[in-house]
């Protein structure tokens, strides 16, 4: 298997492989690493070619957006143009956590990564080892489960190494992972906000915050 393993909790951070992790991404290449949601599958989200190597690692066609993972609410503006004030009311709520939201897209996010689209997907995952490799890579991985196209979002690290061991750098072993399911996302392109997948967030949830969804 090409892709090297990195054991560790997250309780008990390994720095090094993190800072390993973190250089493998700024230099273009692809890691696996836990979320609470399911294993992702990481590239510079701001590097169309680290893009493209997700696409084709996970025989996924390239128009079909990747979402960029944050670990500092901070580092969001400079990733889209515009923050409407319910978007930051879920944030506030929701953040750490498995909501992901649609919002336009600024300049420095090439179009490889949302797929040609004009908005980009962000979420900010709670994962502390999650967290501490995206600010590694420096702030922007692009992450989607980690597995071929048609097959199951790993939960465990030994199902990303029997699936994708040949065609990535890196593999962090953080143990199983939390939830299994994916990401609520929801699309603040529009007035309204509209749920575009229904995930671990409920619709019902979603209204006691905002209203109108
Ligand atoms: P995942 O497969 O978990 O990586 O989630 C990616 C999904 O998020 C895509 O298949 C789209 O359904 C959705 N998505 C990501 N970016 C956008 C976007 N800019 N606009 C609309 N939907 C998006
Ligand atoms: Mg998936």
């Amino acid at each position: 298997m090409k892709a090297e393993i990195a054991v560790m909790t997250a309780e008990n951070i390994d720095r090094k492989a993190i800072a390993r992790g973190g250089e493998i991404l700024k230099n273009g290449g692809l890691v696996a690493f836990p979320t609470e949601t399911v294993y992702g599958l990481g590239g510079n989200a701001l590097d169309p070619k680290a893009s493209m190597k997700i696409y084709a690692a996970k025989g996924r066609p390239s128009d079909n957006p990747l979402i960029v993972h944050i670990a500092d609410i901070r580092d969001l503006d400079k990733i889209v143009t515009e923050v409407p004030e319910k978007a930051r009311v879920l944030a506030e709520k929701y953040w750490p956590g498995p909501l992901t939201m649609i919002l336009p897209r600024a300049d420095i996010v090439p179009k490889e990564t949302t797929g040609g689209l004009d908005s980009v997907a962000v979420r900010f995952p709670s994962d502390p080892i999650a967290q501490e490799l995206i600010l590694a890579a420096g702030g922007y991985v692009a992450a989607p489960s980690a597995n071929t196209s048609g097959r199951p979002s790993p939960t465990t690290a030994g199902h990303v190494a029997e699936d994708l061991g040949e065609a990535i750098d890196m593999i962090i072993d953080g143990g199983q992972v939390n939830i299994g399911l994916e990401s609520t996302i929801v699309d603040f392109t529009e007035n309204i906000p509209v749920v575009l997948r229904p995930g671990y967030i409920s619709l019902e949830m979603l209204r006691e915050t905002l209203g109108d969804v």
